[in-house]
C-alpha cells in the first residue's frame, strides 16, 4: 500500500511512520509539513519519499537543495497547491491526515476527492465542512476512517452496517470518553492561573501543542461531538460525553438491548493508526499488551460545564448549525494561538469563543470557499478584537 503523509513531522504523523517501520506492507509516497525542514530532512533520508512537500516557500527551497546534495531523488513541492497534489496522486492508495487545524481542510479535501483511503486525525477538517466533507466522501466513494482513538474506538463498536442509521441498526447511543485533561480538579480561580506549559502537559497522551490546550479547555471533546455528529451520522441526544481519567476505555456504544460495547487499550494513538491503516485486518502497532488484571480503577463522571464551557459551546455550534461550527473553530484557534503566546489566559479562550459566535447570523453552508471566507473573517475578527 502506497502512502501520504500529509503532517508528517507531528506527533500523529510520526506515530504513523513508527507503525510503517515495523510493517514492510506499507510504501511512503509523500511527507509533508509546515516549516520544520530538520525533521522534514531527517524523515526523507529515512524513508526516501518521492515527494516531500513544505508549506513555506523558502524552507521548500532549503529542503531541496540539503537534499539534493545527498543525492536523494525526492522532488520538493510547496505550498497548499503542494500539499493538494500528494493528496490525490494517482499512485496513492493511503492518505493520512494529520495537519493540525484547518490549515488541513483543503489537502483533506482533496485526498477525499481522489477518492483515496482518508485516514482522519485532523477533525477540523470535518468540524468546518461536516455535510460537503461527507458528500464529498460519497459522491468521490473515498473511505473515511477515522485515526481519532474515541472515533475510532467507536467505529470498532458498531457494526459494518452502521451506514444505514444508528437507530436501524439498534444503536441507542455514542459514548465518548475524555479524560478531562491536566485540570479536571482544578478551580475556576486556578484555571484562571494556569501556563502554557502546565496546559501542554497531558497526563495519558503526548500530543501537539493544539491539540493539548484544547483537551485542556475540552473544546477537543466539543470538536470530537461534532467529528462523530458527522462521521456516524449520529444525533446530538445521541452522543454522550463522560469522563475518563484513566483512558483506556477509548469511546463505547449502546444498544437497545443493554448492550454496551467498549474498545480498550493503552493510551497509545499507534493503536487507532494501525487499525485504521490495516482495516479490516489486523497488524502490529508496536504497542505493548494491556495488563487487564492491573486494571484496579477504571472510574467514569459527568463532565463538569461550568468549569469546561467550551463543551457546551460546541453543543451550540453543532445545534444552530450552518456555518457555527466553522466559527467556533476558527475563533478556538486564534484564542488557543494567542493563549501559547501568553497574550490572553487560560479561562478566556472560552470567553472569544463565545464572543465570536454571538457576533455573526446563521448562513446555510453552501460552498468550501464560502467556508474558507467565515474562517478568515473571524480570525481577523478575534485579533482585531484581541490585541487592540
Ligand atoms: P502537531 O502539531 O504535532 O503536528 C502538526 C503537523 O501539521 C506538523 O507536521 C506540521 O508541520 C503540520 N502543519 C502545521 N501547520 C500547518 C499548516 N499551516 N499547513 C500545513 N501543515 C501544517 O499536531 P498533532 O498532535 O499531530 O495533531 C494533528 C491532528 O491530529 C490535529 O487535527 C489533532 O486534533 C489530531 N489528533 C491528534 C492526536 C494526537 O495524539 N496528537 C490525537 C487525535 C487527533
Ligand atoms: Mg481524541
Amino acid at each position: 500500500m502506497k502512502i501520504s503523509i500529509l503532517g508528517s513531522t507531528g506527533s500523529i504523523g510520526n506515530n504513523t511512520l513508527s507503525v510503517i517501520a515495523n510493517n514492510d506492507d506499507y510504501q511512503v509516497i509523500a511527507l509533508t509539513a509546515a516549516s520544520n525542514v530538520d525533521i522534514l530532512y531527517q524523515q526523507c533520508l529515512q524513508y526516501t519519499p518521492n515527494y516531500a512537500v513544505m508549506v513555506d516557500f523558502d524552507a521548500a527551497e532549503q529542503l531541496q537543495r540539503r537534499l539534493q546534495a545527498m543525492g536523494s531523488a525526492t522532488t520538493v513541492l510547496s505550498g497548499v497547491e503542494g500539499l493538494e497534489t500528494v493528496a490525490s496522486l494517482a499512485e496513492v492508495d493511503i492518505v493520512v491526515a494529520a495537519i493540525v487545524g484547518g490549515a488541513g481542510l483543503l489537502p483533506t479535501l482533496a485526498s477525499v476527492k481522489a477518492g483515496k483511503r482518508v485516514l482522519l486525525a485532523n477533525k477540523e477538517s470535518l468540524v468546518m465542512s461536516g455535510e460537503l466533507f461527507m458528500q464529498a466522501v460519497k459522491q468521490f466513494h473515498a473511505t473515511l476512517l477515522p485515526v481519532d482513538s474515541e472515533h475510532n474506538a467507536v467505529f470498532q463498536c458498531l457494526p459494518e452496517n452502521f451506514n444505514l442509521g444508528l437507530s436501524e441498526v439498534g444503536v441507542t447511543n455514542i459514548i465518548l470518553t475524555a479524560s478531562g485533561g491536566p485540570f479536571r480538579q482544578f478551580s475556576l480561580e486556578q484555571l484562571q492561573q494556569v501556563t502554557p506549559e502546565q496546559a501542554c502537559q497531558h497526563p495519558n497522551w503526548k500530543m501537539g501543542r493544539k491539540i493539548s490546550v484544547d483537551s485542556a479547555t475540552m473544546m477537543n471533546k466539543g470538536l470530537e461531538v461534532i467529528e462523530a455528529h458527522w462521521l456516524f451520522a449520529a444525533t446530538q441526544a445521541q452522543i454522550q460525553v463522560v469522563i475518563h481519567p484513566q483512558s483506556i476505555v477509548h469511546s463505547m456504544v449502546a444498544y437497545k438491548d443493554g448492550s454496551v460495547l467498549a474498545q480498550l487499550g493503552r493510551p497509545d494513538m499507534r493503536t487507532p493508526i494501525a487499525y485504521a491503516l490495516a482495516w479490516p485486518q489486523r497488524i502490529n502497532a508496536g504497542v505493548s499488551d494491556l495488563d487487564i488484571s492491573r486494571l484496579s480503577n477504571l472510574s467514569f463522571e459527568a463532565p463538569n460545564l461550568q468549569q469546561f464551557p467550551c463543551l457546551n459551546l460546541a453543543y451550540q455550534a453543532l445545534e444552530s448549525g450552518g456555518l457555527f461550527p466553522v466559527i467556533l473553530n476558527a475563533a478556538n484557534e486564534v484564542a488557543v494561538e494567542l493563549f501559547l503566546q501568553q497574550k490572553i489566559g487560560f479561562t478566556d479562550i472560552a470567553k472569544w469563543v463565545e464572543f465570536a459566535l454571538e457576533q455573526f447570523s446563521f448562513q446555510t453552508m453552501q460552498s468550501i470557499s464560502q467556508i474558507l471566507e467565515q474562517d478568515k473573517q473571524t480570525r481577523e475578527l478575534l485579533y482585531q478584537h484581541i490585541t487592540n
